[in-house]
């Protein structure tokens, strides 16, 4: 299995790696209890590697999550487009203002 701590680093590169590679394996940890169940664990997981795969069931279960995460930041990006939009033109609306913050609204909204 790739392990990144088997890589040569410095101590400081080693450092900050090892703080990633530990945050990853908690949060995968966590994933896999929220999305797994018992029939995942026992007839689906690799014992070499301890990855468990995900029966029907609990794969879409993590589909519909990660729809529904997805369709939430569209929302919430169409909402800070629309605050951008405004502030692109408040004070020369309906046209794009010139303003310092007309311009920074208007370059946030070309980043998109
Ligand atoms: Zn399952």
């Amino acid at each position: 299995m790739y392990d990144p701590r088997q890589q040569s680093y410095t101590k400081t590169e080693y450092d900050t790696v090892n703080i990633h590679y530990d945050a990853l394996r908690a949060e995968i940890a966590t994933l896999r209890e929220e999305l797994t169940c018992e029939e995942c664990e026992q007839s689906l997981a690799d014992p070499e590697t301890g990855v468990t795969a995900l029966c029907m069931m609990c794969w879409n279960a993590m589909v519909t999550k990660l729809r529904a995460e997805i369709d939430s930041l569209k929302a919430e990006l169409k909402a800070k487009d629309a605050a951008l939009e405004k502030l692109a033109r408040l004070g020369n609306e309906p046209y794009l203002g010139n303003s310092e913050g007309n311009i920074i609204a208007q370059q946030a909204l070309k980043e998109d």
